[in-house]
């Protein structure tokens, strides 16, 4: 699973004594094959060191160092790019200095890069990792608790929460006070139960940062539970199921969870798409349609590309400059010959995603598909 400590510890290094080595591929499949992702690699890291191999403005040992760390990533990739995958995106950071080594695989496209700098390039990681929720999923009943932690399809157990409660002892007390006693008695051990649970899903909310929560739990213990939640907590609660601690398997677990959060994704989609076309109709900070999407991008306007599920269409790039459009033989910018690409939107996604736009892939059945199958979200008009 793809840890928010690593992501943290990744954005936190800015200007290292050493270097750091970013490297980025669109490894989809289905558009590019693993041949050609495996030259991709090779020829950028053909590139980068003959760079830094020719360059004398640089510290030997930094030098020395940068190219060991691109025979490490020759190595990673090699391992990397052996047999067929599923993800779309590669991204690898390196740094034998800062004690760095991470790989990415994630589920979009992003442009091939290779960059050795003082600072990772973290920007196409960042905004595709924005758009996925992490999840925490918390399964509760009057003396256990499980936490679990949910990201791009994973689940990951984090804690455990036991408060043995006391047996309820049948007491012939008189006037059956005794019994109300004991039963106060269990109530409190029951309270003292939430709120420990609760105190633990707020210390691993500030751990993991979490987007939303999610209870696994009988009716009525959802509610007796709620209240003794954090309100920043109650506020990202998106919904429950039923489950119990220590019985519910983590299939469940994790099919429940996806099943809330896809529903959630539905809503909020729902509203991106009738904000968007409000915008667009309205003249305001949107615009819909493929024409008008790639001339705001092309400028840089666009704030969040928003794209229909699946939707498809060929067009043709500049590879030279980073042009794109529905045709033309040679690039208008810069008078290159372009290439046709089968599917343009997955370029559009990666040009998106380059100037540090959001993407969001909104369902085939949504009102978008009567307005072009695509439009954005924009940063300003021009
Ligand atoms: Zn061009």
């Amino acid at each position: 699973m793809i840890r928010h400590e690593d992501v943290e510890r990744l954005v936190s290094i800015v200007g290292s004594q050493h270097p750091i080595t970013s490297f980025y591929l669109n490894a989809h499949l289905g558009k590019h094959s693993l041949e050609e992702q495996r030259l991709t690699a090779k020829n950028l890291l053909r590139e980068r060191r003959l760079e830094l191999e020719q360059r004398t403005d640089i510290d030997k040992h930094w030098k020395k160092t940068a190219l060991a760390d691109l025979e490490r990533l020759d190595d990673m990739l090699k391992a990397e790019l052996a047999g067929p995958h599923s993800y779309r995106g590669l991204a690898v950071f390196i740094s034998s200095g800062e004690g760095l080594e991470q790989t990415y695989r994630l589920p979009q496209p992003v442009r091939n890069a290779l960059i050795v700098d003082r600072d990772p390039y973290v920007r196409p990681l960042t905004t595709i990792l924005d758009e996925y929720h992490r999840i925490c999923t918390v399964l509760v009943d009057r003396e256990a608790a499980e936490l679990y932690e949910i990201y791009m399809g994973e689940i990951l157990e984090h804690d455990r929460v036991f408060d043995e409660v006391p047996g309820k002892v049948r007491v012939a007390g008189w006037y059956g006070l005794e019994e109300r006693r004991i039963e106060r008695h269990v109530e409190d051990h029951v309270h003292r139960h939430y709120r420990h649970v609760a105190d633990t899903v707020f210390r691993l909310f500030k751990l993991l940062g979490f987007d939303w929560l999610v209870l696994g739990a009988h009716h009525e213990i959802v509610s007796e539970f709620e209240p003794f939640l954090h309100p920043y907590l109650r506020e990202r609660l998106i919904g429950h199921f039923h489950a119990e601690p220590r019985k519910t398997p983590l299939k469940v677990v994790l099919d429940k969870t996806l099943a809330i959060e896809q529903a959630t994704e539905r809503q909020e989609e729902v509203k991106l798409v009738d904000d968007l076309l409000e915008r667009a109709g309205s003249g305001g900070l949107g615009v819909v349609g493929l024409d008008d999407t790639i001339k705001a991008l092309l400028n840089g306007q666009v704030h969040t590309l928003v794209v229909q599920e699946e939707w498809t269409v060929p067009g043709v790039v500049c590879r030279n400059c980073g042009w794109l459009g529905r045709e033309g033989e040679v690039c208008p910018v810069c008078g290159s010959k372009t290439d046709q690409v089968e599917d343009l939107v997955d370029e559009m996604v990666e040009l998106a995603v380059y100037y540090g736009g959001r993407v969001e892939h909104v369902f085939a059945d949504s009102k978008l598909k009567d307005h072009g199958h695509i439009g954005a979200l924009l940063r300003f008009r021009v």
